[in-house]
């Protein structure tokens, strides 16, 4: 089992078939998993225009220490509960010297695009190359606005981004990460759970989904809000450009056995600097690998 990116289509025009096998063994798990449903699911706060602020009355921070759930070599799978502070989804930059200069450097190389531009991919042959062909529909769908909304990142996924770039650069050893959000409210406190998953390869192991705890928490009555990834840096030339803000054909088919499995509200994807929510409704509206 892989990320839900785990059929993301690199740069380099990466071999799909290995990993859309991982991504239908992650289906069969959850199906397997004997989930419950929780109550309705909402993508959270509606999407803002405005750029984030580097600072504000309420600091960007997620507080307190995570609990390791479970590691497997130089990649972990962490939790963290806390209450829903209303920072985490406001557009509020954490204070992270490291991030600052992630963004300075996409900024200097004219990349701080809304749609990022970058270079095509070259397919090897007719299968590559109608796969590349459903991946740019996504593209596509989603810079249309036809099912989601891209908006500049906020709190939650900057924080996060920002803890994975300070271990490996997202610039120069690109990581992709998974957050997984929960929601519960009880007694009229409003408490999230959050899953991080990460390493120090492009994709965590499978071993480090969260999807059996979480539909453990599903059947506790939490709700699966928000399922997080980012998309990792691309080139234009001899420039940065910033990952695909659309889900891809893999993200599309993943997202839709979770919303299925376990009430999944919404697939996120940032880039770092931006970040497309989708409600689970509209990933219907996205293709697959088939
Ligand atoms: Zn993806």
């Amino acid at each position: 089992m892989r990320p839900p990116c785990s059929g993301d289509v690199g740069g380099d025009g990466r071999g799909a078939s290995p990993r859309r096998a991982a991504a239908l063994a992650a289906l069969t798990v959850l199906a397997g998993a004997g989930c419950a449903g929780g109550p309705g699911a909402t993508s959270g706060p509606g999407a803002g225009s405005a750029q984030p602020r580097a600072s504000a009355a309420q600091a960007c921070a997620i507080p307190g220490e995570p609990t390791l759930v479970r590691s497997d070599g130089a990649a972990t799978l962490e939790r963290w509960d806390l209450d829903a502070i209303p920072v985490l989804f406001e557009p509020v930059l954490p204070a992270d010297p490291a991030y600052a200069a992630f963004r300075a450097a996409i900024r200097e190389a004219g990349a701080e695009l809304e749609h990022p531009i970058a270079d095509a991919p070259e397919p090897r042959d007719d299968a590559e190359r109608e796969l590349w062909r459903r991946e740019d529909r996504n593209r596509e769908i989603a810079y249309a606005g036809r099912a989601g909304t891209i908006r500049p990142i906020r709190c939650l996924e900057a924080w996060f981004f920002a803890r994975q770039h300070a271990r490996f650069s997202e610039l120069t050893s690109p990581t992709e990460f998974l957050l997984s959000v929960l929601e519960h409210t009880a007694g009229g406190r409003r408490r999230l759970r959050l899953y991080f998953t990460a390493g120090d390869q492009l994709f965590p192991p499978k071993s480090l989904y969260p999807f059996p705890d979480i539909a453990a928490d599903v059947a506790q009555g939490w709700t699966f809000t928000v399922m997080l990834h980012n998309h990792t840096i691309r080139r234009r030339g001899d420039r940065p450009a910033l990952g695909v803000t659309s889900p891809s054909t893999s993200d599309v088919q993943i997202s839709r056995g979770l919303a299925a499995d376990l009430r999944l509200g919404a697939a996120w994807i940032t880039n770092g600097v931006y970040t497309i929510e989708i409600p689970a409704a509209a990933l219907d509206q996205y293709v697959t690998r088939e």
